[in-house]
């Protein structure tokens, strides 16, 4: 079928949720896509930071057909050898001691999780009335009815009523702000070490750490949702290990099955047990076959060559977008892989539809940003291609 036809159908049987760009994908390699009349694409936005080794990774593939003939799915009421890989490779190499890991299906449901975890870790020790959760304005945490009241943006508590209660927002950066609104009430504050759907703004590192240090004095739980930036994306396994930080819960999710959908809640020493027997659950979380997607993932991407490789492609396409002297670009920020371009605000979707017009796929974020979340593995020749297009559109010399 062609695009016309298949939007046509779409239309007719799928529920109006998104905008969708003009396009139908068909099949990738790398980090090329091409859609189904057969035009070729470079891509820059991963299917929103997931497909983190790209399209057609062999080992990927393996792992998954492999497993998915053996054993698919069994829920969790028995053990699976690729569960419990998967859980042990994300505490090793969190640097969590006595960590343990809860496997969900997306971010947003590991958020749910981790929120869950963190009222109870509080109604264990303290009893009722400690239920208030911090989250940052500006923030973005899932589109449940919960992870939405959790995010810090007016305009996603709307037509939903009634929220789940117990959330306040603090200014990003504002130490001063946090401290005024962790009152008594309080249990946890949730944070994105870089706010990804809202704008690429990665947080101050002192800030951070003048965040946990006051989570320990108050014995707040410190949650870093790490759904966009972890896996590597950033050039460590996960961001906070780049901020000198100790989470006491992280959550993630995107990248960890390659495009898989799996989520997870990791909860360090002090809180790991906190969600015992019957408290939570999940029919397909850690399901064999997405946790052997996870196991490929993580036996490339937690390698300190790859994610070297990931700093320095990162610092190349910042740089290279930095000397592109042109008015349209008023800022480069980001870190690894994950990185935003400040545009005048309202353009950025502008920028994204002439970049898939001219073969390359980004992502807007927030007000004023174009988006760019390339497949990790992405090749320097596929980035110049990439970057070749974007110095067209924003009309460099
Ligand atoms: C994408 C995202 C989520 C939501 O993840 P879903 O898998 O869409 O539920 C939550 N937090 C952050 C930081 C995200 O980027």
């Amino acid at each position: 079928m062609t695009y016309k036809e298949l939007k046509q159908e779409e239309e007719c049987y799928v529920m109006p949720t998104y905008g969708r760009y003009p396009v139908a994908l068909d099949r990738g390699k790398g980090a090329r896509l091409w859609d189904v009349e057969g035009k070729e694409y470079i891509d820059m936005a991963s299917g929103i930071g997931v497909n983190c080794l790209g399209y057609g990774d062999k080992d990927l593939v393996k792992a998954i057909s492999e497993q998915a003939g053996r054993l698919m799915h069994v829920s969790n009421l028995y053990t699976t050898a690729p569960m419990v890989q998967t859980a042990k490779t994300l505490v090793i190499f969190s640097g969590l001691e006595g960590g343990k890991v809860f496997f969900a299906n997306s971010g947003a449901e590991a958020n749910e999780g981790a929120i869950k975890l963190a009222r109870k870790y509080s109604f264990d020790k303290y009893g009722e009335g400690r239920s208030k959760i911090i989250t940052l304005k500006n923030s973005f945490h899932g589109r449940t009815v919960t992870t939405l009241k959790a995010t810090g943006q007016d305009k996603f508590h709307q037509y939903f009523f009634p929220f789940t209660e117990g959330f306040d927002y603090a200014e990003a950066g504002d130490l001063e702000d946090l401290k005024k609104k962790a009152g008594k009430d309080v249990c946890a504050v949730m944070i994105e070490l870089i706010q990804g759907e809202g704008g690429v703004l990665p947080l101050d590192q002192t800030y951070v750490q003048e965040v946990e240090k006051l989570c320990r004095e108050k014995d707040l739980l410190l949650i870093v949702d790490e759904v966009q930036t972890g896996i590597g994306r950033t050039g460590s396994l996960f961001c906070f290990q780049q901020y000198g930080i100790r989470p006491d819960v992280v959550t993630m999710a995107k990248g960890l099955g390659g495009g898989l959908p799996i989520g997870a809640v990791l909860a360090a020493g002090n809180c790991s047990t906190v969600l015992g027997p019957g408290t939570h659950a999940s029919t397909f979380g850690g399901s064999p076959t997405v946790c052997a997607a996870a196991n490929a993932v993580l036996a490339k991407v937690n390698n300190p060559v790859f994610l070297e490789k990931v700093r320095s492609k990162g610092e190349y396409i910042r740089q290279n977008l930095q000397a592109m002297k042109t008015p349209a670009i008023k800022g480069v920020r980001g870190m690894g892989l994950m990185i935003g371009i400040e545009v005048e605000a309202g353009k950025q979707g502008e920028y994204v539809n002439r970049m898939l017009e001219k073969g390359v796929l980004a992502l807007t974020a927030g007000s004023s940003a174009v988006r760019l979340l390339p497949p990790l593995t992405i090749t320097i020749e596929e980035i110049d291609e990439a970057l070749k297009v974007m110095k067209d559109v924003f009309g460099a010399a």
